[in-house]
Parts: structure tokens; sequence; C-alpha cells
């Protein structure tokens, strides 16, 4: 029985005392059931924007305005430890009944990580320009000090914990903003950093996000880029599971704000959550899970706030699955541009000549139709679709309109399956459809339709498919529970 378990905390899981130590008190519970857990948590909430801002800003000249920045965040890593060293029960050993001298000592410490901080900011604003390299480093104080102010906190609340410095794990290419990690030398480091803490048993804490090149220059993995810290973690130790802890129950079969009825999805498969991720589905972006999946490591996403519930697993493959979907994505504020060819008709490159155009003005297309004599492309609403029409009417006649949104039924079961179109479309006959799309994963049926129907038409859609929901898949005691209040 593989008793490793990555467990990795967000930004909110982390956001101030109260949830550090209710985070604490999820991984001593794994820790009393026998698991051995690696712990990877995100910045603060809100810090690595603030860092961001506080580079921007120096580099601005804005010297002050840059330092006013770190000043709060001092403040805020301050009372963050204090508050969780009063909470801690106090050590008769080392300091008094309050725990003051823990308090100095990390006083002490995350005083000296942001007098470092400020001094690189000084610089920057003496130079005047912020390189990559330069961001990853000030970027990275995030997980530096909530890593290191966790670990102490762990040990405060009882558990024997010790702070990893994930850049000695985390080896990446020099790629700034978005570095690619090196499997290899991760998996080497990991035994030299990680495994063998685990051995004695300790609680290792690392930071997401952050890690190194060979040479030791400090990188980061991309904005979110703690799950798939995590991911990594968990591929180069050979987890038994990876836990990625929010503040959300999991993937739903609807947004529930919208259809009341939506159930937690309990499994679905990594290819399926990675078509609901690009809808929209915010919960995790299923890309930076792939090292995990690739070594059939299964993926859980649970909610910090209520961790009696069970969650999301993601799997390499679908489990069976009674019900064709799993569920039901929109995305909103969509704009569709009707191209209609009068004079390149039927000539070639002429979807090269419309692509182009929207190539220049990097603005992304989600969906294409096309007939012989017109294309319909999707685009999120946004400033530069006059410039782009003007332009695409040199090629032909344009119109565009906005106010749409596309809905996306995503399930693995839609494979082969004849009919399912037609329930759909039967679902919700009574609405306009614009667009329809039959995604080459086979495993996402999306159609276009205006803003103001989506609502209604996801609850048919719901009402439809998910009125008898599968409960090996979904969630259904809930909806019990719900009946019977
Ligand atoms: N702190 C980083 C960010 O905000 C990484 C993460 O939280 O995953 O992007
Ligand atoms: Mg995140």
């Amino acid at each position: 029985m593989n008793r490793l378990v990555v467990m990795k905390f967000g930004g909110t899981s982390v956001e101030d005392a109260t949830a550090i130590l209710r985070t604490a008190s999820i991984v001593a519970g794994r820790v009393r059931k026998g698991s051995q857990p690696v712990v990877v948590v995100s910045a603060m909430a809100k810090v690595t924007d603030l860092l961001i801002s506080a580079a921007t800003t120096a580099a601005r000249g804005d010297r002050a305005g840059a330092l006013g920045i770190t000043e709060r965040l001092r403040i805020r890593h301050r009372d963050t430890a204090a508050q969780l060293a009063s909470a801690a029960p106090a050590h008769p050993e080392t300091d008094g009944a309050s725990g003051q001298g823990a308090i100095a000592a990390t006083h002490a410490w995350i005083d000296a990580e942001f007098d470092s901080l400020d001094e690189i900011l000084r610089g920057l604003a003496a130079v005047g320009e912020l390189t990559p390299r330069i961001s990853d480093m000030v970027v990275s104080w995030g997980e530096r000090l909530s890593s290191r102010m966790i670990a102490e906190a762990f040990a405060g609340a009882g558990l024997s914990a010790i702070h990893v410095d994930a850049r000695q794990c985390i080896v990446t290419d020099a790629q700034h903003g978005r570095a690619i990690p090196q499997d290899g030398a991760i998996e080497q480091r990991l035994r030299q950093h990680v495994l063998p803490h685990l051995g004695i048993g300790l609680v290792p804490v690392m930071g997401g996000f952050i890690g190194a090149t060979e040479q030791g220059v400090t990188t980061t993995l991309g904005r979110g880029g703690s799950d798939f810290t995590a991911a990594l973690v968990g591929g180069g130790i050979d987890a038994g599971a990876i836990e990625i802890w929010t503040d959300v129950n999991g993937i739903m079969t609807a947004d529930p704000r919208v259809c009341p009825d939506a159930l937690r999805v309990k499994t679905i498969s990594f290819e399926e959550a990675a078509e609901l991720a690009y809808f929209g589905a915010k919960v995790l972006h299923p890309a930076t899970i792939l090292p995990a999946v690739k070594k059939n490591i299964p993926v859980f996403v649970l909610n910090s706030r209520n961790p009696e519930n069970g969650g999301t697993r993601i799997t390499a493959l679908a489990a069976h699955c009674r019900s064709p979907f799993k569920s039901i994505a929109v995305k909103k504020r969509l704009t569709i541009m009707d191209v209609v060819a009068s004079r390149m008709l039927l000539s070639h490159g002429y979807l090269r000549a419309i692509f182009e155009v929207f190539d220049r003005h990097q603005c992304p297309v989600d969906m294409v139709s096309t007939s012989e004599v017109s294309v319909s492309l999707s685009v999120d609403s946004n400033e530069k679709l006059p410039v782009i029409a003007a332009d695409l009417s040199k090629l032909a006649d344009v119109k565009y309109e906005g106010r749409k949104a596309l809905v996306c039924m995503v399930g693995e079961n839609i494979r082969g399956q004849n009919g399912i179109a037609a329930r759909v479309f039967q679902a919700i006959r009574h609405v306009n459809v614009r667009m329809i799309s039959q995604g080459a994963s086979e495993i996402n049926m999306s159609f276009m339709i205006e803003e103001d129907d989506a609502e209604e038409a996801v609850r048919s859609l719901h009402a439809e498919f998910f009125s008898d929901p599968d409960p090996a898949i979904f969630d259904v005691e809930a909806v019990r529970q719900n009946a019977s209040k």
C-alpha cells in the first residue's frame, strides 16, 4: 500500500492564520490515518499579484510605491506568524507561556526576507528595467515566505514538519515566467531532499510555483503553477495520490448558482476535466497535473473548508458511467462573426486569409463552422473586434453580434452513441442555436446560443441528462439529504 500523498493547498487555503490552522488539522488527520504527506503550498492569497505589482511599480521608478506594497506584505506575514505562534501550545523548554521567543525568532527571519526583497526593489527602481529573470526572483518571495511560515505553524500544531526550499527540488530550464521542469533532475533531487525526511516520519512542506535552474537561478512555472509543482512532486516520488485542496467541493455537473440541482462529480477522466477547464471551470488546469496522470496517480480536488466532502477524483481513464455526460459548462461574453464570401468564393487561401486577420490581432478563435459561402467564428468579445471586422471586410462581407454564450457538454460516453444530439436539441428546442460543433476529441458537444438563453438552457439540459444520476459517478447522497430537509 503506497502511503505517500502530495497535499497541495492553494492561496485561499493559506490566506490567514485561521486557514493555515485548518490546513494543519487536515494534514494531521491524514497522518493519523497512516498517510505520509508531502505538503505543497501556494503564496498566501493575493500575494503573488501584489509582488508583481511591487516589481512593476519599482521598474517604473516609483520606489516609494513599491516599498509601500512590501511594507504591507511584511506586516501581513508578521501578523499571521504571530497569530499562529500564539495559537500553538507553548513549549516550556524554549520560551515562556505565550511563545514570545518563538514569535521573535519568526519575526526575525521574516524581516530578513523582506529586507532582501526591498534591496532588489530599490535596485529595480534605480535600473528601471524589469527582466523576466528579476520578475521571477521577486514573485518567488510569496511561496518562500508562505512555505517556511506554514512549516513552523505545522510544528506548532503538533506535526513533525520540516521546511524544504522548492528551489532545491524543482529543477527547470531558464525560460523565466514559464520555466520547463526537468523530470529526471527533479526525481533525483526529491530523492535527496524529500524522501529522507519521509523515511524518519517528518512532513516536508515546500512552496509551489517556484523552481531553479541547475545553476540555482530562481524560476517560476507560470501563474497557478502550484498544482504543477504538486504533480511534479507526486510523479517524482511515485505518490499514491495527489490532493489539490481548494475552496470548492470539486467539479460539479453544472454551475450550482445557475442550476440548484447540480451534483458533485465524484470521478472524472483527465480528458473530460481538460475540456471543462478550457470552458472556464476554474477548479484546476488539467495540463498542470499531466505528470501525475501519465504515471496513473489519481488526483483529487478537495475543499479545505469542507474536508469531509469526497471531492472529485481525476483519473487517466474514465470510470464506466451510465449517463452520457459528466458536466455542462458555459462560456459567456462571446461574439459570433459571420464572414460571407462574395469575391473570393471557392478560391483557395480564403480560410487562411481570414485566420491571418485573427492571428495578426492576436485574437483566439473558439469555434468555427463553415459552409460553401460563409464562415462563422466565435471569439471572446473584446475591444479589437471593430478593427478585426474592418480588416476582414477587405476579403468579404462581415457582420458580428455579441452577447452570445457557448454551452459545452462533456462526457466520454457520447463517443459513438446514437441519438445523443437529438436528445440535446430536443431539450432546448425553444432556444435558437447559432453554431454547433462536436469536438474532435469526441467527448464534447458544444453549441452557441444567446447569452440570455444560457441559464434556461443549462437547467433544461441538466433536467434531461442528470435526473437519474449514476450513483457511482455523481454524489446523489447530497440530493437525498437536501430533499429530506
Ligand atoms: N502563487 C502563484 C500564483 O498565484 C502560484 C499558485 O498559487 O498556484 O499564480
Ligand atoms: Mg491555483
